[in-house]
């Protein structure tokens, strides 16, 4: 499933930056570099590996683009118009760099700038780079062709096993949480997604560089992993013992590593939710009750034309299995509502579906043309309007649930992973297992700790609490 899904740190529109990171090693002389990230927590990934990718060659992050030697735009193709929101970014970008930074160089990496490529250099001649989502290990070379020539260089091949070959082995993390990318590329071409084009085919990475990889992160304070891949459960590499492995081996191999107390993985498709992965919800104690499985509408017939290869049917009886391995699980989905084709009808069976399988949280979207994908040239499209009404009555019955959810936490103790301080004053902030953020009073030195916190009062997306006795 695509890459916009759970455990969003951050919505789609609303850009993070790779802030500054002590930890970097660079050489003397050192340049700066301002890295935008827009959409999902690939792009996280991403931006934090090109980060290392340039801490060699003396680059260190900063969090404003004003003194930047280089900016990269991480971007995301996952929203309606992505491309234009990043020609409008380039526009200020290029007014700063004449009006300040005229030695500055411009990078525009991620799936807008593997879907646009040329085209991008042809409509904003400030873009010195254009490198797609399989490249970034490229940026070194690019960034000396383009010192060299003051040309522009375009990137877009599809490498990826190349690509992880070549990272640093060091990865450089703030925190006590990481996403760790384990498979990459969809081969499912849903009909409204752009992915399978941007990220290219699915490909994922050998068992061996993810344990070491999920080690360094242990090494640096790292307590939870989550392992990431546009389609995470189609993972399949040789294991050290020569077999196949799928996610469900990966899962039960990287919980043995010492410092890794939690595990979680996004985003999974129900056609690749085998047995293995099942049994391993049901089984491995450091992996979180909490599972994103999104099925994007109740409909069969909506299904199908979304090119879906899979049944409501198909997807309730492995929410039974799931539930029956580990009853505690807390659920979340993806919706798009307005397919084209999608009558009243169709909607109310996605309602029905909410209703019988019951979500701790959701992502809800109006369907939108993505040029290029075969749901842009389908007949029927939905108004706008009803569109937009049932974007409304659906939330609100997911909102409900989300709420209820919470609501049903309160009185229980939950181990959070405290993450750092909270808003107020001697308060601290952490993420529950069902990934909640939670708030409740301690002492700052129980930051990275994982402690138990009763929860007290729950909202539509927070839980309050006091530290267990
Ligand atoms: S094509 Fe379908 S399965 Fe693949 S990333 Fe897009 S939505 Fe997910």
């Amino acid at each position: 499933m695509s890459p916009h899904e759970k455990n969003v740190a951050r919505d789609v529109d609303t850009p993070a930056i790779i802030a500054a990171k002590p930890d970097v090693i660079a050489p003397a002389n050192t340049k700066k570099v301002f890295i935008k990230t827009y959409g999902c927590q690939m792009n996280v990934y991403d931006s934090e590996r090109m980060a290392d990718v340039l801490a060699p060659i003396g680059y260190a992050p900063v969090d404003t683009p004003d003194h930047a030697d280089l900016v990269i735009l991480n971007t995301c193709h996952i929203r309606e118009k992505a491309a234009e929101k990043v020609y409008s970014e380039l526009g200020r970008i290029r007014k700063h760099k004449e009006q300040n930074k005229p030695d500055m160089k411009v990078a525009v990496a991620g799936c807008v700038a593997q879907a646009e490529g040329a085209e991008i250099m042809r409509r904003a001649p400030v873009v010195d780079m254009v490198l797609g989502p399989q490249t970034y290990h490229k940026l070194p070379e690019m960034i000396a062709k383009v010192h060299r020539s003051s040309g522009e260089v375009l990137e877009t091949e599809f490498d990826t096993i190349e690509k992880f070959d070549q990272l640093p082995k060091h990865r450089s993390v703030k925190g006590f949480s990481a996403f760790l990318t384990v498979q990459e590329g969809c081969d499912k071409f849903c009909t409204f997604c752009v992915v399978p084009y941007t990220r290219g085919a699915e490909v994922s990475r050998n068992v061996q560089q993810i344990v070491d990889e999920a080690r360094g992160l242990a090494a640096q304070g790292v307590r939870e992993i989550t392992l990431i891949g546009q389609n995470v459960n189609a993972y399949i590499a040789e294991g050290p013992d020569g077999t196949q492995w799928g996610l469900g081996q990966l899962i039960r191999h990287v919980a043995l590593i010492g410092g890794i107390d939690r595990i979680r993985f996004t985003t999974s498709h129900p056609r690749d939710m085998d047995d293995e992965l099942i049994r391993v919800i049901g089984e491995e104690p450091k992996l979180m009750p909490y599972l994103h499985l999104p099925i994007q509408s109740g409909s069969n017939k909506i299904l199908r034309a979304m090119n879906r290869d899979h049944t409501y049917d198909h997807y309730k009886q492995l929410i039974a299995k799931i539930r029956t391995a580990r009853p505690e699980i807390a659920l979340s989905g993806d919706f798009i509502v307005g397919f084209p084709g999608e009558t009243e009808l169709d909607f109310e069976e996605t309602m029905r579906c909410v209703e019988e399988i019951g979500y701790a949280s959701s992502f809800s979207f109006k369907y939108s043309i993505r040029p290029g994908t075969p749901g842009a040239s389908m007949h029927r499209q939905v108004d706008e309007d009803v569109k937009q009404d049932r974007l409304v009555r659906l939330q609100e019955l997911l909102y409900t649930q989300q709420e209820a959810h919470n609501k049903s936490l309160i009185g229980k103790t939950l181990s959070v992973l405290v993450e750092g301080a909270g808003r107020k004053g001697g308060q601290l902030f952490g993420r529950s297992p069902y990934l909640t953020g939670t708030h409740f009073d301690g002492p700052e030195n129980l930051i990275g700790q994982i402690v138990d916190v009763t929860i007290t009062e729950a909202g539509r997306n927070s839980l309050v609490g006091v530290l267990a006795r």
